[in-house]
């Protein structure tokens, strides 16, 4: 029995990689135990499973048993009442990869996203990229927006995978970490990840597939090793990345602006609408809360989609 490291998966195979390196094709034991959770696939890229070589000249394995999770990120069925999908797990980090250039990352995008990582514990880093072609306004904007974030707690970096800003420092935030890289198709996730593994033919050409471009139209994850034990994860429609059941009350705690100030309202089951003597509008008001933020609250209190 050997312990492995869940690479890849298409439902039925799994790529599983043992400590020395060697990728097998494992498929799960006749018997393997769903544990509890109400999912469609048992194991996701990132599980550290058990197996056992099944045919050494055909690389195969057999996958008996998985480690327990630290975390998991799961995608909702669009029925609500049917079984979601776990996209990955074990996750150290999330970094959201945004631009304030073209193709421009709304707020509320950065917002459904940082809701969904607090709610899955997932430490998230939001980074800047395309800096170099913001003229002297776009500057302005997103100096403002990388406050308002680190003000909430979340730390934030600017990059230019063209021209090399930041890109040592997204090195650094990446290293000897297993990140979940999310982020509209176009922001740049290929272009950074190239700049910080360049020498890495084979996983270079790994990494062109990278963001979905064709080449896999799966809908299931994939982790890609950067440098030893330092992974990257590409899911492909993050949009669609769950909340972890999440009941109207629960959103605001997702908001830790919001979750520092709620005990202060009248009403211990204060939704922060419309309710006398609620701490988080007045915050909103001395803007001690951002307004785009309140906004973004809003719309997911009333189910809307504030994702785009
Ligand atoms: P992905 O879909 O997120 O993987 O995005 P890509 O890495 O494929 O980048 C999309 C386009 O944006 C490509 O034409 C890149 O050359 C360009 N691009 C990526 N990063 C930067 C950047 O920092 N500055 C500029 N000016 N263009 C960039
Ligand atoms: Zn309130």
């Amino acid at each position: 029995m050997q312990k492995g490291l869940i690479l890849r998966s298409t439902g039925s195979w799994y790529d599983v990689r043992n400590p020395d390196g060697h990728i097998f094709q494992g498929r799960l034991k006749g018997k393997f135990k769903l544990k509890g959770l109400k999912v469609t696939n048992p194991i996701a890229v990132g599980d550290i499973v058990l197996f056992e070589v099944e045919d050494k000249t055909e690389n195969t394995a057999i996958i008996s048993d998985i480690v327990s999770r630290k975390n998991y990120i799961i995608r909702q069925s669009v029925h609500k009442t049917a079984h979601g999908h776990i996209l990955a797990a074990n996750l150290d980090q999330a970094v959201l990869l945004a631009t304030l250039a073209m193709p421009r990352t709304s707020l509320g995008f950065i917002d459904r996203f940082l809701v969904s990582a607090e709610s899955f514990r997932i430490p998230t880093t939001i980074v800047f990229n395309k800096a170099d072609i913001l003229n002297d306004e776009g500057l302005e904007y997103q100096q403002e927006v990388i406050q308002l974030y680190e003000r909430v707690g979340y730390d934030c970096l600017v990059t230019s995978a063209t021209e090399g800003e930041g890109v040592d420092e997204f090195r650094e935030l990446l290293h000897q970490k297993v990140t979940l890289l999310a982020g509209h198709s176009g922001v740049g996730k290929s272009s950074l990840v190239n700049a910080i593994a360049p020498d890495l033919n084979l996983r270079t050409n790994e990494v062109s597939s990278f963001a979905n471009k064709g080449v896999h139209t799966t809908t299931f994850a994939e982790m890609f090793e950067l440098a030893p034990d330092t992974y990257i994860i590409d899911t492909p429609g993050i949009k669609e990345l769950g909340l972890m059941d999440t009941s109207k009350t629960e959103i605001g705690h997702y908001f830790p602006e919001m979750r520092d100030r709620m005990n202060q309202c009248r009403f211990n089951n204060c939704l922060h609408f419309n309710e006398p003597g609620c701490a988080i509008k007045e915050a909103v008001e001395s803007e001690d809360i951002a307004e785009s933020r309140y906004m973004s609250y809003l719309s997911m209190l009333e189910g809307g989609d504030n994702r785009r």
